[in-house]
């Protein structure tokens, strides 16, 4: 196994990563578990080097395959909004892209499962997951469009491309009283949604809570 620098130099140094975290907490981000969560994960290993120097700015950056690492403050905020409803302990991630997401749920939640329809991209944060020794991680080429039925219910779904419609198959794939947080609509006109359903039935609270930018959710998987 390679050696990798969890802590980072210069940019990606802890004093650039706790001003990325003061940011978010003027942006609202309040939950001590989720702020640790943040400072704690090395965003600067998920993206290639080349741009590493600017990991902890709170901005979206290209990972390659047309794809994005999603923005910090927009990864903390849907994080806390799943941690706000009760205490999922097994969270689906659809869009494993760089794996930055799933690693800070994983140290928030018991199992994190994360699904990704481009290979080389989950080839890449498979490697991660290894190297950070996030054990509790499971991932798959998998099209997350229909959730990944094997490892359901979930007690959370956390979506991060963007359908133009909530598929139905991830609602289903919802323990009693699960969560659901998923962007939707088209490209430039999404908005981020927290569905929770009622109980054991097929009843749904829906609220939004931001305005956003995601890339589009993709049927299919493809291995290049
Ligand atoms: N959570 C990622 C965000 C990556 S961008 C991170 O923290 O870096 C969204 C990812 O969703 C992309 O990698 C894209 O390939 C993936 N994606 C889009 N449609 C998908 C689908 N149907 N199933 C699985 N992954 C999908």
């Amino acid at each position: 196994m390679s050696s990798i620098d969890i802590h980072g130099v210069g940019m990606t140094s802890q004093r650039t990563r706790e001003r990325l975290v003061q940011r978010l907490r003027e942006g609202g981000i309040d939950n001590a578990k989720v702020i640790e969560a943040m400072r704690s994960t090395p965003r600067h290993l998920f993206m290639e080097e080349a741009l590493a120097h600017r990991a902890y700015e709170d901005t979206a950056l290209p990972i390659g395959y047309g794809q994005t690492i999603s923005q910090p403050y927009i990864v903390a905020r849907m994080t806390q909004a799943l941690l706000a409803h009760g205490n999922p302990r097994r969270v689906l991630e659809v869009g494993t892209g760089s794996g930055y997401q799933a690693a800070v749920l994983a140290q928030l939640v018991d199992q994190v499962y994360t699904v990704e329809r481009i290979k080389p991209l989950l080839l890449r944060a498979q490697k991660l997951f290894r190297q950070l020794r996030l054990r509790n991680i499971l991932s798959a080429h998998l099209d997350g469009a229909i959730g990944w039925r094997e490892h359901a219910p979930y007690d959370a779904i956390i979506t991060t491309a963007a359908p133009e419609v909530v598929p139905e198959e991830l609602l289903q794939q919802l323990a009693p009283n699960g969560i659901l947080v998923i962007p939707v609509g088209l490209s430039g006109e999404q908005e981020l949604r927290v569905i929770v359903r009622q109980g054991d039935t097929s009843q749904y609270d829906e609220e939004v809570i931001e305005r956003v930018r995601f890339v589009p959710l993709v049927s299919g998987t493809t291995s290049a």
